[in-house]
């Protein structure tokens, strides 16, 4: 299987900003923000997309969602909004799961 775009800036092929690096997961600052904290947490493990998560990846996503709250405090943010893209037509463009964490702004809802 050839590796994700995510896989190869864990593995350090590509470049990635990182703000948070565990056993389980990294945290990166995304390409192209659209707030001025956003940050994608990814496990190393490369579950292409939420719904493919079984209930062996419970404590993995539980942790994900433990570091998103880590990374926003890090950064001085209490309010935040994580999201997870599931599918293209949800707007998933990297098939490697990643939760986004973003601040910085005010945050409409719904999202568009
Ligand atoms: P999604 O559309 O939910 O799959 O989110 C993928 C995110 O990855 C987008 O917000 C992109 O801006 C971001 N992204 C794509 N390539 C890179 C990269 N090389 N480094 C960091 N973030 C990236």
């Amino acid at each position: 299987m050839a590796k994700t775009l995510f896989e190869r800036i864990i593995d350090r092929e590509i470049p990635g900003t990182f703000v948070h690096e565990d056993e389980q997961c990294v945290a990166i600052k995304d390409i192209n923000p659209g707030a001025p904290l956003h940050v994608l947490v990814i496990p190393r493990k490369p579950i292409a997309k939420l719904s493919d998560a079984s209930p062996g990846d419970q404590a993995l996503l539980g942790h994900l969602m433990l570091v998103a709250n880590k990374v926003a405090a890090d950064a001085g943010f209490a309010d935040y909004r994580v999201v997870v893209n599931n599918g293209a037509g949800a707007g998933q463009s990297v098939f490697h799961i990643h939760l986004h964490v973003v601040a910085g702004r005010p945050l409409k809802w719904p999202p568009g």
